[in-house]
């Protein structure tokens, strides 16, 4: 999810690059179309699909997962990276923005979880990556939504993991840092440049480091790592 920019796009292009066929899932066709199109120009072999189902809306994921089971029979990772920022003070959050981000941030994982680990536990094998974030690990002033969304995604990875461990199907979760992404270059200079020094690698991360560890959890290398939440952050969380 969220395959068509940033880190999921990254991601997506690791994932071909190793060999997967994927199926990117993003917000709007055009987007889709955007991030199918510059792939395409970069391997015009590589297999790549996209599909703009509403995360929020479980009958449309559902029909989008069974889309792609009836399509190639079966679905061997899951990345759930899709989600979004609505930053701003507690005392000043609106409820319409807390409730978005969890929607989309947490929720939307909940949904791709829940329809695919049927497929998953009928072949008693499946990898699931769920993009957390340093802030559901640390919390972050202004985050509060965010924050609280994605501290829900590693309980919510845990509890799956736990629930689908005997069916030999692993769930882990990766919890970037400050990733150079439209998503901070929303940021304006000067915080940046405070966030920076707060790193203890000193220098803002790349979306293909991320791509590199999801390449990582989602082959047979990390077979025994499961419920885990791996920070890739450059010390943030240390
Ligand atoms: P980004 O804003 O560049 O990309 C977000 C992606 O999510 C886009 O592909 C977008 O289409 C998709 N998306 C948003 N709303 C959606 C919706 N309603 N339905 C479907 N798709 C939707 O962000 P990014 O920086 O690449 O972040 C990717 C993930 O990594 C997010 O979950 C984010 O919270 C997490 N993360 C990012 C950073 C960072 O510093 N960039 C740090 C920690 C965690």
């Amino acid at each position: 999810t969220g395959g068509t920019r940033g880190i999921g796009y990254a991601i997506v292009k690791k994932y071909l690059e190793n060999g997967a066929k994927v199926v990117l899932f993003g917000s709007r066709a055009e987007t889709v179309e955007k991030a199918l199109t510059s792939l395409k120009a970069e391997n015009p072999d590589w297999p790549v699909e996209g599909a703009h189902p509403d995360l929020t809306n479980a009958e449309e994921m559902a029909k989008a997962i069974q889309d792609i089971q009836d399509q190639y029979g079966r679905i061997d990772i899951l990345v759930n990276n899709a989600g979004i920022t609505k930053d701003g003070l507690l005392m000043k959050m609106s409820e319409e923005d807390f409730d978005s981000v969890i929607d989309i941030n947490l929720k939307g994982a909940f949904h791709t979880i829940r329809h695919m680990s049927r497929y998953f536990l009928k072949q008693r094998s499946g990898k699931i990556i769920n993009i957390s974030s340093v802030s559901g690990i640390l919390g972050n002033a202004g985050q509060a939504n965010y924050s609280a969304s994605k501290a829900g995604v590693i309980g919510l990875t845990k509890s799956t993991a736990r629930e689908l461990a005997s069916r030999g199907i692993q769930v882990n979760a990766i919890a970037p840092g400050f990733i150079e992404t439209d998503m901070t270059d929303a940021m304006q200079a000067e915080a940046k440049e405070r966030m920076t020094d707060a790193i203890p690698l000193k220098r803002i991360g790349k979306p293909e480091e991320i791509a590199d560890l999801a390449v990582f959890l989602a082959s047979a290398k990390s077979d025994y790592i499961t419920g885990q939440v791996i920070a890739a952050d450059g010390g943030m969380s240390i």
